[in-house]
């Protein structure tokens, strides 16, 4: 297949190069990054040309947007565009919108798994759009990823990344004050990780992420809270959630209180650059207000 790929980021490039490791032609563009590799274009527009599936992976949507608008025109006929950046759900739908209206195929398809899982091709892609976008992009998931969901209709696959990271950030949240609790209490944190991790208060953030330096399975906290995944991009999607909150008129007071709490943490404390489990040292340092 003819793939053109735009955005060579952290993600994109070890997603592209595992494309061109499956034996892809990779046409691609980005504004900073050259990758070693990767045959580079001169434009979005220049990339996208030609190509049978053009991804996008960038910062946010109005950047995708803005790209959307640029590469639309260029692609061929029957062409699909496929963007695996987090992005909120309205523009998610608007770019699907515009690319239909000019007779090309959609997909909104974020990813979890961050870096590692974009080097290894073990991403997890949630994906909205038709079944015969889908079926064009499905071989190609299959090689960056180790599982594709079809989620539903344009934006079903941004909706289901934010509900998962809405529930990702309340859960960290909930472990991290939990221990600096337990710590209060005397409670030794290897105990607390024994029995949380297997009692009704296990989770993702405890069992596979412990926010706690040597305790469970290697995390950031084992590496000075070196990212993983910072807690401004937790701060990013905690925010998408609540936009598409507001718009959907839908009651999350969780996910209201640990977008507040991220911001804070990285806008007037000391979060910003740190893994998002270092919520457990901000939770250690103070009291109860
Ligand atoms: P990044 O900043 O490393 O990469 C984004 C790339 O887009 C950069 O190389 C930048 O130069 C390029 N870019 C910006 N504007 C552009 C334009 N107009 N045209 C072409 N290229 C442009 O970010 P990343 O970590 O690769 O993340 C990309 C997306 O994936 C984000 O939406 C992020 O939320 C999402 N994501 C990231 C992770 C992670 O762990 N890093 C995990 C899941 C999802």
């Amino acid at each position: 297949m003819n793939i053109a790929f735009i955005g060579l980021g952290n993600m994109g490039a070890p997603m592209a190069a595992n494309l061109i490791k499956a034996g892809h032609s990779v046409t691609g563009f980005d504004t900073q990054a050259t990758p070693a590799g990767v045959t580079m274009a001169a434009s979005a527009a220049e990339a996208a040309t030609g190509a049978d599936v053009v991804i996008t992976m960038l910062p946010n949507g109005a950047i995708l947007r803005a790209v959307a608008d640029q590469i639309i025109a260029a692609m061929k006929p029957g062409a699909v565009l496929c963007d695996c950046s987090t992005v909120d759900v309205d523009s998610a739908k608007a770019v699907a919108a515009q690319a239909e209206a000019a007779g090309l195929g959609a997909l909104d398809a974020p990813v979890s798994g961050g870096t590692g899982g974009a080097t290894n091709g073990t991403l997890t892609f949630m994906v909205g759009g038709s079944d015969a976008a889908f079926a064009t992009v499905q071989p190609l998931f299959e090689i960056m990823g180790q599982k594709a969901v079809h989620c539903g209709a344009a934006g079903a696959g941004q909706s289901a990344k934010i509900c998962n990271n809405m529930i990702l950030g309340v859960t960290m949240i909930a472990t991290c004050e939990a221990f600096a609790l337990a710590d209060k209490l005397g409670l030794d944190r290897q105990k607390m990780f024994d029995v949380v991790s297997t009692s009704s208060g296990y989770s993702w953030s405890m069992n596979a992420y412990c926010p706690a330096p040597g305790v469970g399975p290697q995390s950031p906290a084992d590496n000075g809270y070196k990212p993983g995944f910072a807690a401004e991009l937790m701060l990013k999607d905690l925010r998408l959630s609540q936009q598409a909150a507001e718009s959907a008129d839908a009651d999350t007071p969780m996910g209201q209180l640990a977008a507040a709490l991220y911001q804070q943490f990285v806008e007037a404390e000391d979060g910003k650059g740190m893994d998002f489990s270092a919520m457990l040292p901000r939770f250690e340092k103070r009291g109860r207000a």
